[in-house]
């Protein structure tokens, strides 16, 4: 791990002010902040990424640190335990391992020109999606900025180091709930749409959430400049809480409401997820619903078909259903886009992450 001697367990928790904090006040040139940063953030340091062996920074990186008396044990916070590509190689699949010993998964998509990481901010979820691989497995923690952070920079080491174009696009969908780790997911975002580092833009940033309403609100407060995608699957309170046990904690009104003040706030547009469930939650009626519900919201509809997961025995619904789903959607004025399945045969999917060997 890369240790510093303050209260931050890893170089990679920092942002850049606090970096800079920390090594003047240790006496260190403010202006070194940039290098440094630099070489973690942007040139992915082997000191920080997966399968490292290297366990210096190199001078004067690391007499800038030993200067300022940080002693840092290098190392990664991730282990890469497995890689797995999709038989259509479009997907792959890392298994990490933390140091604790517990297990989560980041996803890469390839979408002509341009990629997509699908990042992991729990090991596991506590809000208990009875369709979801992550849900029904349950709560373990929460990640710390690095271990979200380092997930990105490994996968924009690969990608380098096979010649490809970087990382265009993050989507917080990987395992767990974003804004039920609110403080960790922000500050992590914070770095990676670093212009002086990893320079993802904010508005390639993708936060999903199952509706945990607080977070909504306080994003819009905060005035968060990332995308919102809030999974809703169902329009009406007992459909949805058949499906999403929280939306007792945060009812379905409460969370429109939630989603209004977020749109007058920040004049975005909201990205509704709807995991398509045959003759759950397919029917024209609930599409009907559904657009009547998001009425006046400036929304965007993705759907998902239901992708399978051991613990729940619903199946996809039929392509007839999805495409009149959407249809309707489309007629009452709602953009609309079928999300395209990936990963599907590893396990990459929407909603199959566990990490389980
Ligand atoms: N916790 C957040 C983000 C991770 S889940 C959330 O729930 O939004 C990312 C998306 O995958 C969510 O829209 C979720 O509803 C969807 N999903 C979960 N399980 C799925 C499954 N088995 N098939 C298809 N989509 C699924
Ligand atoms: Fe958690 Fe999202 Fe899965 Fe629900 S769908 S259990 S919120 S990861």
């Amino acid at each position: 791990m890369v240790y510093l001697k303050t209260e931050a367990d890893s170089l990679l928790d920092l942002d850049y002010s606090e970096l800079e904090k920390e090594l003047t006040k240790r006496g260190v040139k403010a202006v070194h902040t940039r290098t440094l940063w630099r070489a973690m953030h942007r040139e992915s340091f082997q000191g920080v990424l997966p399968g490292n062996t290297r366990h210096d920074f190199l001078p004067p990186l690391g007499n800038w640190l030993q200067q300022a008396e940080i002693k840092p044990r290098l190392g990664p916070l991730l282990e890469v335990d497995q890689e797995i590509h999709s038989s259509d190689q479009l997907t792959r699949k890392w298994l990490f391992r933390l140091a604790d010993g517990e297990t989560i998964e980041t996803v890469l998509m390839d979408y002509p020109g341009r990629y997509t990481a699908c990042v992991s901010t729990q090991a596991g979820c506590a809000m208990g999606c009875v369709f979801c691989a992550t849900g029904q497995a349950g709560f373990v923690r929460h990640l710390s900025v690095g271990e979200i952070v380092s997930q990105l920079l490994h996968v924009q080491f690969v990608l380098r180091s096979e010649g490809k174009s970087g990382l265009r696009n993050i989507v917080l969908m990987g395992m767990g709930e974003p804004l039920h780790n609110y403080d960790a997911v922000m500050k992590a975002m914070g770095i990676v749409s670093d212009t002086r580092g990893m320079n993802i833009g904010p508005a390639r940033i993708s936060i999903s959430t199952v509706g945990v309403v607080p977070g909504i609100l306080r994003m819009a407060e905060e005035r968060r400049p990332y995308n919102l995608a809030v999974s809703l699957h169902g329009a009406n309170e007992a459909d949805r809480s058949r499906l999403i046990p929280v939306s007792k904690r945060w009812p379905l009104d409460e969370l429109i409401k939630a989603c209004r003040i977020y749109g007058e706030k920040t004049k975005r547009r909201i990205f509704f997820g709807w995991t398509l469930i045959a003759g759950e939650n397919d029917s024209s009626a609930q599409a009907h619903e559904l657009a009547t519900l998001l009425e006046g919201l400036d929304a965007h509809v993705n759907l998902i078909p239901l992708n399978k997961t051991a613990g729940y025995e619903g199946s996809e619904s039929a392509t007839p259903e999805v495409d009149s789903f959407k249809a309707i959607l489309q007629t009452r004025g709602f953009p609309c886009t079928i999300r395209q399945r990936r990963g599907i045969d590893v396990a990459a999917g929407c909603g199959q992450l566990k990490a389980s060997l």
